[in-house]
């Protein structure tokens, strides 16, 4: 028997146990761990509340759990509960789909003052992540700026754009929709330091700006290239463009009304400086030019007034005591997802914060097909492992609360059944409300 222990209930960790399984059929058992008593990762805590279709695809994950030869063990806190190399002790295979939730920094002076959040910590909030149901942003001023051109900062912006209204069918927490209900926001500006050209948002996501009830975006049409130079364009990012052209034509902001959001691009702006005493009241920008794609600063500096601040730039994997970790990439040092002899990662935690959730599903299989090679080889000895067994002793003896998929089925149950009208659920936001909703 082949024991795999699998850190990490989101995508990626569903995915690598599906290709487990398929691999090794009845031969081999598979934990996954979870620091949550709830499973799915950035499926229930980073896709958008709006997003439900997306978040659909935990049916599929479901399937997976609910096999024989798979668990689901969350409620446990890899480093803290139960170490690495304890795990190694136990499975064949340790593999961690840790994912990236930490909020890459932005580095500059005045990222401290209050308002200032990064997108694990703002997304995390109006998705009920227990670590920032507390974050409470101060949605009174006037303008926000949102950094970083990419799929995240169009969920923010997004996010405080809509009405109550809007998020009907959403799982959107409660805190969240209240105090988004009272945003006295009337300007949102999504910031990119290089051009229209190069902006990470996809078409379907981007699109979605032009369809608000209450926000029109807007930008620049002197910051487009000529309309020729698309064509040399990957056929989304082409498509993205378009929606920018239809977004700097003069009708796009002609119906303004006193209630009426402004989304604002800013194309060629670097951030410089976030300034204030206590709270954040502008950002500093520098003017950029692109050189080879690349951009570089002009020297010119321009003040924008904003109470908030979010910065979308990406993420990186939360480093583990012991574990060979890549600072620069902020992810698990590895070698095509090999960490040392029979530590392996996948998913964001290996090749850092891009693609799209299906793209975890080819690499689940990538690492299944290195552990079967280091199987093969015989890497993992003749020794039998205890694998989940072995766990439990452990669990049970440091008096550890597991929480099973059985467990979580009548976490999801408690969800929907206080969820309001129209909506999925009510996300508990709290893990001892989530333990308290067993009884
Ligand atoms: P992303 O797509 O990598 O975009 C990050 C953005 O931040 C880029 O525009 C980047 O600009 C900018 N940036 C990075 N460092 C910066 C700095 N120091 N100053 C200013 N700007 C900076 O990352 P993401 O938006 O966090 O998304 C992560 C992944 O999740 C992506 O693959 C995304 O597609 C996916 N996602 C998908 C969906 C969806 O499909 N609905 C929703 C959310 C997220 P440069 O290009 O100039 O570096």
């Amino acid at each position: 028997m082949l024991h795999i222990a699998i850190i990490g209930s989101g995508p990626a960790g569903y995915y690598t146990a599906e290709a487990a399984q398929k691999q090794w059929g009845d031969s081999v058992r598979i934990d996954i761990f979870d620091r949550l008593p709830v499973p799915y990762g950035l499926i229930r805590t980073g896709v958008a509340p709006d997003h439900q279709s997306i978040k659909g695809v935990a049916r599929r994950y479901e399937t997976t759990a609910l096999s024989d030869n798979v668990r689901f063990v969350g409620n446990v806190t890899i480093g803290r509960d139960v170490t690495i190399a304890e795990l190694q002790e136990l499975y064949d295979a340790v593999i961690l789909a840790t994912g990236a939730p930490r909020d890459r920094p932005l580095d500059l002076p005045g990222e401290g003052l209050a308002n200032i959040y990064g997108s694990a910590a703002f997304v995390g909030w109006y998705n009920g992540h227990p670590e920032f149901a507390e974050l409470d942003p101060d949605l009174s001023v006037d303008t926000a700026v949102v950094i970083g051109m990419g799929n995240v900062a169009l969920d923010v912006a997004r996010i405080l754009s809509k009405t109550r209204t809007e998020f009907a069918g959403s799982d959107i927490v409660a805190h969240a929709l209240d105090l988004l209900d009272t945003s006295r926001l009337r300007k949102i500006i999504i910031l990119g330091r290089r051009g229209p050209h190069q902006i990470m948002m996809t078409p379907k996501e981007l699109g979605e700006l032009g369809d608000l009830d209450r926000a029109r975006p807007h930008v620049d049409s002197a910051d487009l290239p000529e309309p020729a130079d698309d064509a040399l364009l990957e056929p989304g990012i082409r498509k993205s463009v378009g929606h920018l052209r239809r977004f700097a034509e003069p009708s796009g902001g002609a119906f303004f009304g006193a209630h009426d959001i402004e989304i604002d691009f800013r194309f060629f702006a670097a951030p410089h400086a976030l300034i204030g005493t206590d709270r954040v009241e502008a950002i500093e920008v520098e003017r950029t030019t692109l050189v080879d794609g690349r951009p570089v600063g002009t020297g010119k500096i321009e003040r924008i007034p904003a109470g908030l601040v979010v910065s979308c730039i990406g993420y990186r994997t939360e480093p583990i005591a012991g574990v060979p970790f890549d600072e620069r990439g902020g992810r698990f040092a590895n070698t095509d997802g090999r960490i040392v002899h029979g530590l392996y990662c996948v998913g964001w935690a290996r090749r850092g914060p891009s693609g799209t959730i299906g793209t975890n599903r080819p690499d689940g299989f990538g690492v299944i097909e290195k552990v079967a090679e280091d199987k093969a080889a015989g890497a993992f000895g003749e020794n039998a492992r205890e694998g989940g067994g072995g766990f439990d002793r452990l669990a049970a003896a440091r008096g550890l609360e597991v929480v099973t998929f059985g467990d979580w089925k009548r976490i999801e149950q408690a969800e929907t059944d206080r969820a309001r009208t129209g909506a999925p659920r009510e996300k508990f936001v709290d893990v001892a409300e989530m333990i308290r909703a067993l009884g």
